[in-house]
């Protein structure tokens, strides 16, 4: 594993992670108040758009580390979508060692996006 590019969650990462779920849940609510009465028909659009950029959000920061031959992986969004999650497990096959096993979740220390 490399130290330098991946850290195990901590306490501050939960919480953090916790704190961006609850902003959703509050931008949701609050702008329900605006639009849940004269545009019902938006809702299920908005809630799968905040969904998707926070499941693209998840797979970009984190990575995961396979418990048998300790691989390092990160998964595309459609993958983070739909495999199951824990608080700081998700459930994955190996890319290395083909098998599936709830491997720990780790938070990708620098994007490299940001280098480009
Ligand atoms: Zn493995």
């Amino acid at each position: 594993m490399n130290r330098n590019k991946y850290w195990k969650i901590t306490r501050r990462d939960l919480y953090w992670t916790a704190k961006v779920f609850f902003e959703f849940i509050a931008v949701i609510m609050i702008s329900s108040v605006f639009l849940l009465a004269s545009c019902w028909y938006l809702w299920p659009m908005i809630i799968a758009g905040f969904l998707i950029l926070l499941v693209a959000w998840h797979a970009k920061n984190f990575a995961y580390l396979c418990p048998g031959c300790g691989e390092v992986f990160e998964v595309s969004t459609l993958k983070g979508f739909i495999s199951p999650n824990g608080v700081n497990k998700k459930y994955l096959r190996c890319p290395r060692c083909g098998k599936k096993a709830w491997v720990d979740m780790l938070r990708i220390k620098e994007k490299t996006v940001l280098k480009k």
